[in-house]
């Protein structure tokens, strides 16, 4: 099935005008079916019953005539008058009433036959009837009239008999005219009400096909808006991770297909992010090295000698009486001895070790730095000379019981002062060699502190 949702974008104005249209020509064909019916079932009015009616009236009218002639004659004769000429005058109406009946029927059956006829042609096929045995009994009536004219006279009840006759066929064309009215005004105002209906019909089909379009344009716009919305989000969320410097999300499902314009820019844009993640997350892992780099010993991996004048700096700057640290000088005794006798590379083993020792049994607030050689230099953050010496003499015991296979047994002697407010790093400094310097006199592997 046409999945609409998400079919691109020219594809859904495409279906929604389509969908217009084609209400469109329903409304379109609606409306040429309901005029042409309305058209017919106006001319059945101005082709058969206005003429119908005339021609009906006028046999009426020569009934009339007829009647009123007969009466002349009545009073007439019995007085000798000689001079008139009933037959002939009789016989002409006569002719013309058949002439116009004729044509009555000749129009009625002519429409019947050419189905020409919307509005009930049933009735019109009785009306048509009707002048036929009207047409029956007119005939032998003028029969009878023009048979008996030529006597001299007639009795009473000839005569009575006569005007019933005339009477009656007065009727029937009356009632014929009647009906023929009455079928009129049942046409006119059938016409009239399937005008109003159709008119309402149309006015519904409009509203309908404008709430329909109306409907469908106000979808599109709104899916339309939503899926902006969440393009949008994607782009804010870049922005403030550019901003913040964080991390950068990486957008799932960028390798799908796009089904229209909107999922293809949404596509774009993820493809774009992930692309940017990507180069982030490389950049960052690059920084991270070059930080390593900067301020790490790539042998012990504990901070280098750029780190400490930064670091040592940064705490001075910042000491306080809450704030304060100890500093333990840390040198390994007989090194020289060591490399002499193992190898460097054992020497650098050594070191290894060492820097783990340290390393392990410390703090993570603490912080580890090689000064260079086999020198090394421990930070205790807020730690005081009586806590300092405590972790010193600890770290010194585990160094020198460290043992490992292939691995000779080491020492290191240590220097542990504290860092009093006010004073520069070069007091420190040589305080904390002085320190070290006489743990070296005393025999090494052991500490020595000072104030
Ligand atoms: P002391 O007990 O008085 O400290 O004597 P020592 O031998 O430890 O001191 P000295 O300063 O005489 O010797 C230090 C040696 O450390 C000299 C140098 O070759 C060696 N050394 C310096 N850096 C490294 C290194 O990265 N690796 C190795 N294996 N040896 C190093
Ligand atoms: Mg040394
Ligand atoms: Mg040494």
């Amino acid at each position: 099935m046409f999945d609409w949702i998400n079919a691109s974008l020219n594809r859904k104005i495409g279906s929604i005008l389509a969908v217009s249209l084609s209400f469109l020509l329903v409304v379109i064909g609606y409306s040429i079916y309901q005029v042409r019916s309305i058209n017919a079932e106006l001319k059945d009015v101005s082709r058969v019953d206005l003429p119908l009616t005339s021609v009906i009236t006028e046999v009426e009218m020569l009934q009339l005539q007829q009647h009123l002639s007969m009466e002349h004659f009545r009073l007439l004769m019995g007085k000798g008058n000689e001079e008139q000429d009933p037959i002939a005058s009789f016989s002409h109406r006569h002719q013309t009433i058949v002439r116009l009946l004729d044509q009555a029927t000749q129009l009625v059956s002519t429409n019947i036959n050419n189905d020409t006829i919307q509005f009930k042609p049933e009735e019109y096929q009785r009306i048509l009837d009707e002048i036929h045995t009207f047409s029956i009994v007119n005939q032998s009536f003028e029969q009878q009239l023009e048979s008996l004219l030529g006597t001299a006279s007639l009795s009473e009840e000839v005569w009575a008999d006569l005007e019933a006759t005339a009477a009656n066929l007065d009727k029937n064309i009356v009632s014929i005219l009647e009906q023929i009215n009455q079928l009129t005004l049942e046409a006119t105002r059938y016409t009239e009400e399937h005008q109003q209906s159709f008119l309402l019909v149309e006015t519904g089909l409009g509203i309908c096909a404008f709430i329909l379009s109306t409907l469908l344009a106000a979808y599109v716009i709104q899916v339309m808006r939503s899926r902006i919305d969440k393009i949008h989000q994607q782009v804010e969320q870049l922005h403030t991770s550019l901003e913040q410097g964080g991390p950068i999300a990486r957008p799932d499902n960028h390798n799908l297909k796009a089904s229209d314009e909107l999922s293809e820019l949404e596509l774009d844009l993820k493809k774009m992010i992930a692309r940017l993640s990507d180069e982030m997350n490389t950049r960052q892992e690059f920084e991270q090295q070059l930080i390593q780099l900067a301020t790490k010993d790539k042998l012990t991996n504990t901070y280098n000698r750029h780190k400490w004048t930064e670091q040592i700096q940064l705490l001075i700057n910042f000491a306080s009486q809450d704030k304060t640290f100890s500093l333990v000088s840390l040198d390994v005794d007989h090194f020289k001895k060591i490399n002499d006798t193992y190898g460097h590379q054992v020497g650098d083993k050594v070191l290894q070790r060492l820097a783990d020792l340290l390393q392990k049994n410390l703090k993570k607030t603490d912080m580890v730095f090689r000064m260079g050689g086999e020198e090394f230099m421990v930070l205790l953050i807020q730690q005081d000379l009586a806590e300092a010496s405590a972790i010193a003499e600890r770290l010194r015991n585990k160094i020198a019981s460290y043992q490992e296979e292939n691995l000779p047994t080491f020492t290191a002697s240590m220097g542990v002062t504290e860092y009093n407010l006010g004073e520069t790093e070069d007091s420190l400094m040589t305080r904390v060699d002085e320190a070290l310097y006489q743990s070296k006199k005393s025999g090494r592997n052991c500490i020595t502190w000072l104030e």
